[in-house]
């Protein structure tokens, strides 16, 4: 396993739970400290592609049965929506979504601000809103599954090489030496497509800097606080601690305060007190990438989440696990094979922050 985020844990984990016992996870840095430590922590139900509802389902009783050793605040999901584009997109998307058990709604404007009252909503045409949406803590979920897992973890070590002898896969370099296996599954996040070279395997990822600010007071807001996207902007908040955390589209805050302050007007009351950025792992369709190379046999990769990796990896990390074993899959996950593309087969997921 290459890749100490949640995708490598989580797939570390599925792997113990079908009987591996000899896995080894390399993390070059320490565990968590990728994508995943950067992550709103947000987990949704409301996508408008099937296989991400589907996999949204699985993660969700996954997540649900860590309870609170992950801090999983099921305080929902609100999109307010404010184009009559993407009312009508909500509502196909809403339809799909109940007809698969997935308990989201459509709420008028007014209802919305009975849940947040501090929104602007003079503009808005509607919202949907879904309960068991909501958002966790990412490193803890990665610690959680780096201790079920009984994996051997090596932390600061780097995989610089992959042995590869007739396409098959012989061994891993590392910075700590040589491993001997015939699988590697790669979840390297933004750097996947470095990882995939080293075995020949093209894997068509890109780094998107995003970034999150933190106030210390909350404005106001009710305790309980969904995590709340204002779609068309990008704009979204939740509550973090004693105050906020906040994000959007653009990489720098006064870009992202414009939606921010005409959406949330408390907030342009409150300081920041701290901010960090991260990378999305972008695939061209904004959606993940997942399965087993056709160049070389036995790589697998999980990669180009495009800003939901985090609440996808206990399906996908159990989808990897049962390729590893070769068992039938939980959920077919082939549609997100990183050979979709050449393939013309590509498969946009729309509701993307
Ligand atoms: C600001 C922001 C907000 C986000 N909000 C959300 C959200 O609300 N919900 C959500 O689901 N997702 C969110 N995301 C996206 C999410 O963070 C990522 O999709 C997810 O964390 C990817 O996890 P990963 O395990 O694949 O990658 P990572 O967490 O990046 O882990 C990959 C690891 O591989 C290691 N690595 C790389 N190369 C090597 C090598 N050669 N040898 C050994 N180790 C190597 C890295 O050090 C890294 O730790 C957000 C991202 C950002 C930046």
């Amino acid at each position: 396993m290459i890749g100490g985020g949640a995708l490598g844990a989580a797939t570390a984990y599925h792997l113990r739970r079908l009987g591996v016992q000899d896995v080894v996870l390399l993390e070059r840095d320490a565990l968590g400290s990728g994508s995943t430590s950067k992550a709103a922590g947000g987990i949704r139900a409301q996508f408008a592609d099937e296989l991400n509802i589907r996999i949204a389902l699985r993660s969700l009783d996954e997540f649900e049965s860590f309870g609170e050793e992950i801090s999983f605040r099921q305080h929902g999901y609100l999109f307010l929506l404010d184009r009559l584009e993407d009312v009508a997109t909500f509502r196909a998307a809403l339809a799909l979504q109940q007809s698969l058990g997935v308990q989201s709604r459509e709420l008028t404007p007014a209802q919305a601000a009975e849940i947040v009252p501090q929104l602007e909503i003079g503009d808005l045409l509607a919202a949907t809103y879904c309960e068991r949406d909501g958002y966790a803590t990412p490193e803890a979920v990665v610690q959680h599954y780096a201790r079920e897992s009984d994996a051997t973890i090596l932390q600061g070590c780097a995989a610089t090489g992959i042995r590869v002898q007739q396409d098959r896969i012989v061994g891993v370099e590392t910075s700590a030496g040589r491993i001997d296996t015939d699988t590697v599954v790669c979840c390297a996040g933004v750097w996947s497509r470095d990882v995939g070279a080293l075995a020949g395997v093209p894997l068509p990822v890109e780094g998107e800097a995003r970034s999150m600010w933190f106030t210390p007071e909350d404005g106001g807001l009710p305790e309980r606080v969904p995590l709340t996207i204002d779609f068309s902007t990008g704009f979204y908040f939740h509550r973090e601690g004693p105050g906020l955390a906040f994000g959007g589209r653009e990489r720098a805050l006064e870009d992202v305060a414009v939606a921010a302050a005409r959406r949330l007007p408390v907030l342009a009351d409150l300081p920041v007190q701290s901010s960090w950025w991260g990378w999305y792992d972008v695939s061209p369709d904004w959606n993940a990438l997942v399965g087993e190379a056709r160049e070389v046999s036995r790589f697998l990769y999980a990669t180009g989440f495009s800003g939901h990796g985090f609440q996808q990896a206990p399906a996908v990390g159990e989808h990897l696990a049962e390729l590893v074993v070769g068992r039938e899959p939980t959920l077919d996950l082939s549609p997100f094979s990183a050979e979709r593309f050449a393939a013309g087969a590509e498969r946009p997921e729309t509701f993307v922050v």
